[in-house]
């Protein structure tokens, strides 16, 4: 995500509903690191309303047990359940088969599975589920403007279990709680022939029945299926490196901007491509209204945005930080946000010279690495550090690496960790890897921790 400017976080912090802040709940501990459920595989059919606006049918998943400790419930997260008042809801689940459902949890996001028999290591299952998913008001990442609707996080998706037990932490609006694990997809979207569906993966359109057109959308290897829906005007082109991208706007939008933005994305997906490593979804679909209260929103292959080079940038920098190379976005953010906003000054071909005078800590606590517990605890501070802060000590630790060294560790590294998951230990392991410098004061002084 970007902000569009720190006031606007900062007003939105003040009105949106407070969410209880809790750690990492560890309600089964897991005997190894091994993360799980491993390699799931979603099968969605859904049919919308008139509008694009209500959406209905079913949802089921197929995932493998890849922890010697066996697996006797699985987690769905249902994020937009952020968006309602529990228990009333706009994503309900029902008829669930494959396990028994529990009382919904953390404040209506999560909802308990029990298995019918513990999963050991190598086994897999399915659970599947009736679905309802009902979009509120507003230009949001879920929410409408108007005619236009948009269906970020409405998709449930399995928590994460690891050795700190299941991650079930809360929603945050300031950022991303979402950590998952590399996915496959086939999503059949049901809707009238008027409206556009832009959506993570690739698309493909039959007849359904009168005035209606079935859409079915494939991805592998993503962590999240978004999609939008309305009468979108579409632009499309292709990258000099090979990517389809699909521009989507709203009306108020020229087709001027689109163009425009449309130069930008090409642009900016071929030169993180050539840092970071070729993109591997084919094709990208970026959907632009001004009225976000944001800059960007990120999702595989898929990208909400205002009309503005730098966000899109930054968006799409996601691809490769949250997407391609996954991490905890509650816990770490910064290992997707600051080496987003890092990839998208490399794009603009800034430096960051000088960046590091400019940083003021507001308290011996703060720190780049700090958790969105502590973010929505301080949320005017959020941008400045995790952004600003932490894209100018990665360009600090360019400095000290050297320019050539450095890319060699962003692009090997992003190689090493494709599809998998980033942590602060691993990136610190792998640049200490790269020099005879010991790293120990800059990780420091920079309040790199972990
Ligand atoms: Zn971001």
């Amino acid at each position: 995500m970007r902000t569009k400017i720190a006031i606007v976080a900062a007003v939105v912090a003040a009105t949106a509903p407070l969410v209880a802040a809790r750690a990492a709940s560890a309600t089964h501990q897991a005997a190894d690191s091994t993360r799980t459920p491993e390699s799931p595989s979603y099968t969605v059919s859904l049919t919308s309303n008139a509008t694009g606006g209500t959406w209905t049918g079913h949802e089921s998943v197929t995932f493998t047990n890849a922890s010697a400790t066996p697996l006797t419930e699985v987690y769905l997260r249902l994020w937009d359940n952020y968006h309602g008042s529990c228990p009333s809801t706009p994503v309900t689940v029902t008829n669930v088969t494959g396990g028994t459902a529990g009382a919904p949890e953390v404040g209506c996001t999560a909802l308990k599975v029990t298995l019918p028999a513990p999963l050991p290591q190598g086994a897999s299952g399915t659970v599947g589920f009736d679905l309802s998913i009902v979009v509120p008001s507003g230009a949001d990442r879920f929410g409408h403007d108007g005619a236009y609707y948009f269906l970020g996080n409405a998709l449930p998706v399995l928590a994460v279990r690891d050795a700190s037990g299941w991650h079930l932490d809360p929603y945050t609006n300031h950022g991303e709680s979402f950590y998952s694990l590399a996915s496959d997809w086939t999503v059949t979207l049901d809707h009238p022939t008027s409206l556009k569906v832009p959506a993570t993966g690739t698309s493909t359109d039959r007849a359904g029945a009168s005035g209606r057109t079935v859409t079915t959308a494939t991805a592998a290897k993503v962590r999240d299926f978004a999609w939008a829906a309305g009468p979108f005007a579409a632009t499309s082109g292709t990258s000099p490196g090979g990517v389809k991208v699909n521009v989507y706007r709203v009306s108020g939008i020229s087709a001027g901007s689109a163009t425009s933005m449309l130069n930008t994305a090409t642009a900016a997906l071929d030169a993180h491509a050539q840092r970071f490593g070729a993109y591997p979804y084919g094709e990208a679909d970026v959907v632009l209204d001004n009225n976000f209260w944001f800059g960007g929103m990120e999702y595989p292959g898929f990208v909400l945005d205002l009309v503005g080079s730098t966000s899109l940038a930054h968006e799409l920098a996601h691809q490769w930080w949250y997407g391609i190379v996954g991490d905890d976005e509650y816990n770490s953010p910064w290992l997707d946000e600051s080496f987003a906003d890092y990839a998208t000054d490399l794009y603009e071909g800034k430096t960051g010279s000088g960046c590091w005078n400019s940083v003021s800590w507001a308290s011996s606590d703060e720190k780049i690495t700090n958790s969105m517990a502590y973010w929505d605890a301080h949320p005017g501070r959020y941008a400045m550090v995790v952004y600003g802060y932490g894209k100018c000590a990665l360009h600090d630790l360019s400095r000290v690496l050297g320019t050539t060294a450095m890319t060699r560790l962003t692009h090997d590294y992003a190689r090493s960790h494709w599809y998998g998951v980033s942590t602060t230990a691993e990136f610190k392991a792998a640049a200490q890897a790269l020099t005879t410098t010991d790293l120990t004061s800059f990780w420091s002084r920079h309040r790199i921790d972990g």
